[in-house]
């Protein structure tokens, strides 16, 4: 059976009229920035000094596209007759973006915290070479990582925010110690032997 003249031309039009009337898509990007959601998989920021250079993450990236190189450090001990400790020092941390594929795994498998995402997607680049960022970049985008959502009403506190409260306590006690001159102390107690304050307070401290 032959078409309907015409038919043609009235299922175009329908076509028309029906995309006509839904709400568009298109983004005017860039002259409009996308509305990201805040944990979108932009690039990955690095926070060093959580970096124990474990080497977990470059293990199992499945791209091997995360360059890690380190060198060991001797750390004196910290008490009379205590041993001494070596630790490893990063000298170089890179990701190579063209290689990436944006699974997140070297940030889940991280036990320091080291790694982020950041909603950052603007780092196109003409040569391909550019897409290596280096350590100084990585902590760059760490910049732009978003804060965690507020906890819970009633939620416990993260170990970690009380781990670093006891740190910075600890650290503001022992600067008032440092400042706070001893009591009767004067140009007479130079000469003197040490009393109850000075180096045998900071012992008991410890202790
Ligand atoms: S997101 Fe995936 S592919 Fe990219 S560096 Fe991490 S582990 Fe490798
Ligand atoms: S897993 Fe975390 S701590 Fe270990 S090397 Fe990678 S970024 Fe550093």
């Amino acid at each position: 059976m032959s078409p309907i003249p015409g038919s043609g031309l009235a299922k175009g039009l329908a076509v028309t009229l029906r995309t006509m009337t839904k709400k568009t898509v298109t983004a005017q990007y860039p002259d409009v920035q996308p509305h990201l959601p805040p944990r979108s998989r932009g690039v990955i920021g690095l926070f060093e000094e959580n970096c124990t250079v474990c080497m977990l993450c470059a293990r199992e990236c499945p791209d091997w596209c995360i360059y890690i190189d380190s060198h060991k450090e001797t750390v004196p001990a910290v008490t009379p007759g205590g041993r001494e400790r070596s630790r490893n020092v990063l000298d170089r941390f890179a990701i190579d973006f063209s290689l990436c594929m944006y699974c997140g795994i070297c940030i889940e498998v991280c036990p320091f915290d080291a790694l982020f995402w950041s909603p950052e997607f603007e780092y196109a680049e003409t040569d391909i070479r550019d897409l290596t960022h280096e350590r100084d970049k990585l902590r760059e985008w760490m910049w732009t990582v978003p804060a965690p959502p507020a906890l819970d009403p009633g939620a416990e506190e993260p170990k970690e925010l009380g781990a670093a409260r006891k740190a910075a306590d600890k650290l503001a006690a022992a600067q008032a110690a440092e400042n706070t001159p001893p009591a009767g102390a004067g140009p007479a107690d130079e000469g003197g032997p040490a009393g109850g304050t000075g180096p045998a307070s900071g012992q008991g401290g410890q202790g």
